[in-house]
């Protein structure tokens, strides 16, 4: 490879910073959750269409916040894709404080994952890759993915099933963290399980013998779901939550509904892990005369890796480095981190080596998009060491300066990396060729092939 000069691409970066600084803002204030994410969409497809896109989608895939915005010019050149998400969480709400006090626009929802910075950063990655393609004539096409909803059931897959990746030559993408890092770490797969039993109200003190408990039901499955712990592999994660659990104790109660995930290392694990829970279902009915519903709404498939990308992506960050943390955001963090109740260690100041192979329990719809196209995603420090992501220092942090730096951070990375796949063939039918051979001989199959 060529020795490459980077000013441009970083200036073009630093030219989007009053749009980037825009959506990470307003998306931060909006603080929609998942399928509500509407105004924080328009905002994105905003400041895209303002730098040139065009929206050539909304709703894609029949979800209502998604979206797709694309450029192009010349003839002949690579297709990169950027995969900005927007959804808050509900009740993580908080102001840009060092403590857990309410946002002072009385929003209870809150971005506890960062996907406000998440988002910011990779719509202005796209726009700054078409500022420089512009710059250096450089053909080709920039897509920007509005992944809606990825905190409940992410459009990814649906835009994966629906043939949205296939004609992309790579994705880029990145999430808030504790620390700057890329590597092997694989997401795990995972479906949405949820269980409805249906029984026989009585009175539970009057004639109780008259009724069938769909509660009986629902704690027999959930006994059986914990005996099962004993005998699956240690990469298997199952929790759930009672979302009905009858109403009153002097009613046996006649319907009862359990919402859970079962996650584990690829698809083929989660599938045998859903066709027990299924089993234990009818079981449970069947030991109290009741009746069970078993739906399987949604899931998501663990991501594949990519050593070129990978290689590519730890040379970028450890040019941009972790951001420069003033000390006052560094007393900000510590503030956060007593009051969260870890150690005051600060922000992250240097980048880790690349991280070796593993699963982690969490699941993405990136995974979906890893077994359709190459991508490319890393983590970049947005959040005070030792606080786990989902928590309301995750939403004070986005809120203030500490979050525009590892937008600006990240997005650095990714333009250059963007950049990098433009010009450079030979990286793409590398990071082709790797997406080959470790997909291998296992046809993907969509989590929504076997929803029910
Ligand atoms: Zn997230």
């Amino acid at each position: 490879m060529t020795t490459r000069d980077y000013a441009t691409i970083d200036l073009s970066v630093d030219r989007t910073g009053e749009a980037m600084e825009s959506i990470n803002k307003e998306v931060w204030m909006l603080a929609e959750i998942s399928n509500e994410e509407s105004e924080s969409a328009k905002v994105h497809m905003r400041e895209l269409e303002a730098a040139g896109f065009t929206i050539t989608s909304v709703g894609t895939s029949g979800r209502p916040t998604a979206f797709i915005a694309e450029w192009e010019q010349g003839e002949g050149g690579a297709r990169i894709g950027f995969l900005p998400e927007y959804d808050a969480l509900p009740d993580l709400g908080n102001a840009a404080s060092g403590e857990q006090v309410a946002a002072p626009n009385g929003k209870t929802s809150g971005h506890g994952c960062g996907h406000n910075l998440l988002g910011a950063a990779c719509t202005g990655a796209a726009i700054a890759l078409k500022f420089t393609m512009e710059m250096e004539g450089i053909p080709g096409l920039v897509r920007v993915y509005g992944c809606a909803a990825e905190e409940t059931s992410g459009a990814k897959v649906y835009m994966v099933r629906d043939g949205y990746f296939d004609d992309i030559d790579v994705c880029i993408a990145w999430h808030p963290q504790t620390y700057a890092g890329t590597g092997y770490v694989s997401t795990s797969a995972m479906s949405d399980v949820v269980v409805e039993f249906h029984g026989k109200t009585a009175h539970a003190g009057g004639s109780p013998w008259e009724g069938r408990s769909a509660l009986d039901a629902l704690e027999l499955f959930m006994h059986g779901i914990n005996l099962m712990r004993e005998h699956v592999p240690t990469s298997v994660r199952m929790h759930y939550v009672i979302q009905a659990g009858g109403s009153a104790p002097n009613i046996v109660p006649d319907y009862t509904r359990l919402y859970m995930y079962l996650r584990d290392k690829d698809r083929a694990g989660v599938e045998a892990l859903t066709t027990w829970a299924r089993a234990l279902a009818e079981g449970a009915a069947m030991g109290t005369q009741t009746r069970a519903e078993f739906h399987v709404p949604y899931g998501m498939s663990e991501t594949i890796n990519n050593t070129p990308l990978v290689e590519n992506c730890y040379k970028h960050m450890m040019e941009v480095g972790a951001p420069q943390w003033t000390e006052a955001e560094q007393a900000f963090a510590r503030d956060c981190q007593r009051n969260f109740g870890v150690p005051e260690e600060g922000m992250a100041t240097d980048v880790r080596p690349i991280s070796p192979p593993s699963v982690q329990g969490g699941s993405s719809d990136l995974g979906d998009v890893s077994w359709c196209v190459p991508l490319i995603w890393f983590w970049y420090p947005s959040v005070p060491q030792g606080v786990s992501m989902h928590t309301w220092p995750v939403t004070a942090c986005g809120g203030m300066s500490i979050g525009s730096k590892a937008v600006d951070g990240a997005a650095k990375i990714m333009a250059r990396m963007g950049y990098d796949l433009m010009t450079d063939a030979e990286l793409r039918a590398a990071a082709r060729a790797d997406f080959i051979e470790r997909r291998g001989d296992v046809k993907y199959i969509s989590p929504l092939d076997n929803v029910s």
